[in-house]
């Protein structure tokens, strides 16, 4: 039963649905304490993990078209960066991860 549990856990997390997961775990009440702990955390940074770029932000910097572009890492808007550049560095987190804001949305 527990097992059983613990697998649809980890299918949610690999299914990028950490809100599904916690569901999962909040639903079954017999997860021993220490695995919960643990999926809690793995929700926790999962959830760290996934960037949430403002849309309407990258709407805007794409109709401006003025080289602007998003980090993929802490989603952070940068400036002077190639329309269909993929590998840009940020200057707030540093990752080489901005990508153009066309890129971004398919335009280029
Ligand atoms: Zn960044």
């Amino acid at each position: 039963m527990e097992n059983n549990t613990w697998e649809r856990f980890q299918n949610a997390i690999k299914a990028d649905n950490p809100e599904e997961a916690l569901r999962i775990l909040e639903s079954e009440g017999h997860l021993m304490p220490e695995r919960k702990a643990e999926a809690e955390e793995i929700v926790k940074k999962h959830k760290k993990r996934k960037v949430k770029i403002d849309q309407q932000a990258l709407m805007d910097a794409a109709m401006r078209d003025d080289c602007s572009g998003f980090c993929l890492a802490c989603g952070a808007e940068n400036y002077g960066i190639e329309a269909d550049g993929t590998k840009g560095e940020c200057e707030e987190c540093g990752e080489r991860k901005v990508v153009g804001a066309a890129r971004l949305l398919g335009i280029v």
